[in-house]
This record gives structure tokens, sequence and C-alpha cells, in this order.
């Protein structure tokens, strides 16, 4: 073993260590009474739910952690890095074709894998708790469809940066991070539009109460929206969200039926104006902005690691490729994606809490936002009190008591 695979296996380790403690931890903080603030909102029988929904599901998470790492495990030290490439270069079409067929069919193998883990979680886990409202169909239909979409996507995305760093030279990186950044942006344009209505059915908000509430707030706060949108969410669970999408003519509120079913108008409004407070408060642009930096960091270290000997060493393969310097570079730089994904969640979370406020002051109501947050974390079945490890790890939200006592601090 050299040095680099040392390096990434030590990483897959801390990594799989690390989210086990913290699991662990989330555990230890399960408490029998209800927290004073959710009683008379909470029945005890469905908070006692929760926090078997809370065991089922981190032991769930601990089974399937340990068989992912086990197969990643098999599949390097087994050769099958080489192995597959054999088989791939035995069709002998070229750098391009080669690499597109190299990257489908460990995407692929890796799908499979976790075919029954996904299958088990929604049909037993969730069928357990009263979420599932999916059946075989719908189940089986978004598979093909994200196959589906995968592949046209997919495809040119991935030839064009295989394209750029096999023949574009030391300018490699950054024609792919301009390119990059053109696609996810023109995807992004298009999804809410052409994408979204392949999984779900987007029916504008009727006329009424509701409608009229959340236009004239939109107004008040000058935010420019002609309609909502209502999101057969139930298709698929009886979980329920909102959310902001698209930008320019494209963008989009959408509330899940779902959320409509069980909120007063004055929640509704205020998880809207949450929901407008990130657009406000230009979160949404600062995530973009975020992400197409980090994509040119990546891509830049990404041109220094591509042919690197030790990198193929480290997988057994005899023989460099840029596909193949691809995928070892994404486990190599795992470890920085974790450090960087902590600062990024700890920046979410503080966004988080300025949407919460942005809503708070311009509905001048904060009882409505309280209120909302409380039935939907009692109606998701959210862990009230998660150890404050695993939300460092884990959580792109402060936790509910936490929201619900920021807000009421004022
Ligand atoms: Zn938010």
């Amino acid at each position: 073993m050299n040095f680099i695979a040392i390096v990434i296996l030590i990483a897959l380790l801390f990594d799989f260590v690390l989210n086990c403690l913290a699991d662990y931890l989330n555990l230890t903080m399960l408490r029998e009474d209800l927290p004073r603030d959710f009683e008379g909102v909470y029945d005890p029988e469905r908070y006692r739910q929760s926090q078997e929904y809370l065991k089922v599901n981190t032991r769930f998470g601990w089974f399937s952690a340990t068989v992912d790492l086990i197969l990643v495990l098999i599949f390097w030290f087994g050769q099958g890095f080489p192995l597959l490439d054999g088989w791939v270069r035995s069709f002998d079409r070229g750098p391009i074709i080669s690499g597109l067929i190299y990257m489908a069919a460990l995407m692929l193998l890796k799908a499979l894998l976790s075919l029954p883990f996904g299958i088990y979680q929604t049909f037993v886990i969730e069928e357990r708790f009263g979420f599932n409202q999916t059946n075989w169909t719908t189940y089986i239909l978004d598979i093909l469809k994200g196959l589906f979409l995968a592949i046209l996507l997919g495809t040119p995305l991935l030839a064009g940066i295989l394209a750029f760093f096999e023949y574009a030279g030391a300018n490699a990186w950054w024609f792919c991070w301009v390119a990059v950044t053109l696609y996810m942006l023109g995807v992004q344009f298009i999804a809410p539009t052409w994408i979204m209505p392949l999984f779900n059915k987007y029916t504008p908000l009727e006329a009424g109460e509701l409608k009229s509430a959340i236009l004239s707030y939109a107004e008040s706060i000058k935010f420019p929206i002609q309609n909502v949108f209502v999101m057969d969410g139930s298709k698929r669970s009886a979980k329920s969200n909102a959310f902001f999408t698209g930008f320019g003519a494209h963008r989009r509120i959408v509330l899940f039926d779902t959320l409509i079913k069980r909120h007063t108008t004055g929640e509704l409004v205020a998880i809207l104006a949450h929901e407008m407070g990130h657009y406000k408060k230009k979160h949404i642009i600062q995530s973009l902005v975020i992400g197409i930096l980090q994509m040119g960091f990546m891509l830049f270290l990404l041109s220094f690691f591509i042919s690197y000997q030790g990198l193929f060493d480290a997988f057994y393969m005899p023989r460099t490729s840029v596909y193949a310097g691809l995928i070892f570079f994404a486990m190599l730089f795992s470890p920085l994606g974790f450090f960087i994904g902590l600062i990024m969640q700890s920046l979410s979370r503080r966004n988080e809490t300025e949407a919460d406020r942005f809503a708070v002051q311009t509905t001048r109501d904060a009882q409505s936002m309280v209120d909302a947050l409380k039935k939907l974390s009692v109606h998701n079945l959210s862990n009230l009190l998660p150890h404050p490890f695993y939300v460092f790890l884990n959580y792109s939200h402060p936790p509910v008591m936490q929201r619900i006592k920021t807000i009421l601090a004022g």
C-alpha cells in the first residue's frame, strides 16, 4: 500500500467511526418525558413513536453504512477497479467512450447495491410509521425516470469533462469550470418547468383566502411572484414541506399538498415568508456562488492529481486514464470535502436562523411561525433533542427547539 492508499483508507474509516459515534451520542439523548414547549402539541404516544422512529433509522443506518464500507473495501482490495478497466478497454473505443462506460458501470453497480436498502427504507420503515404512500408502480417509475435523466443530462457533462482533461492540456481545469458552471445553471434554469414535472404534478394554488394572503404578503416585502404551486407530495409520503426553486421567469414557490391540509393560513404564510427570506437575504445567490467557487477549487486540484502515478498505484491500476483519475481523485478529495461540508452546514444553519428572523419580522406574527414549526416536527416525527455533535455533523437547520427559542427571544 502506498501513502495515498493509506490516506484514503484512513479517511474512509474515520468517516465511518465518526458518524457511528454521532449516531450513538444522539441515541443517548432520548428522554421519556416530553419537552415542556411541546406539551399539548405532541400526543405522548406519538412522541414515543418519534423516539422509536429515530432508533429504527439509526440502526438501519448503521447496518447499511457497514455493508457499504465492506463492499467498497472488497471492490478496492479485490482489484475491482483494474478488472473493470480491462473489460472496458477490451472494446477499444477510445478514451471518451471508454470513460463513459467505466463510470456508467460503476454508478450502475452502486445503484443496484443500494436498491434493496432503498426498498426496505420506504416499504418497511416508512410504512411502519405511517409515512409511506407510494406504491410499486410509482417507485419503479421513479427509478427508471431517474436513470433516464442521469443518462440524458449526465452523458454530455461527463463527456465534456473527459474531453477537456484529455485534450486541453494545462487549460483543462478552467475550461471545465466555465463549461460545467454554464451547464449546471442551464439545468437549474429549466428544472422547475421541464424536469420536476416528470416526478410530480404542480398545480397553481386556487384563488381564495390562502392565495390572497400569500400574494399580499409577497407584495408587502416586494417579492415578485405571480403564482404559488401545489405539489402532490402525498403521492409518495405523508411528510410535508415547502420550497423555493429556479430563477428568472422559471422561479417557483411550492407548497406540498400535505402541508396545506394541516396548517392554518397564518402558518402557511409564515412558512413561505421563511422561504422568501432565503431569497431576500441572498442566501440562494450565496450558495450558488460558493458552489461555483468550490467546483473551481476542486477542478484546479484535480488537474494536479489526474495523471499522478501514485493515485493509480493506490488502486492497483497498471495504466493511467482520465476517467479513472476522476474517480480516484473524488475518493482522495473526500476528507477535504468533509471539512468543506461542515463549514457549509454551519453557514446553512446560520442562514436558516436569519430566514426565520426575516419571516417573523415581516409577518409580525411569531406565534404562527412557532406553531408551524411545532406542527411540522410533530408530524414528521423530527428528533426534538438531537446531540450537539450530531447536529454539528449532519444538520442543515438548527434543531427545532433552538429555532423556537431564538424566534421567541425576538
Ligand atoms: Zn429554510
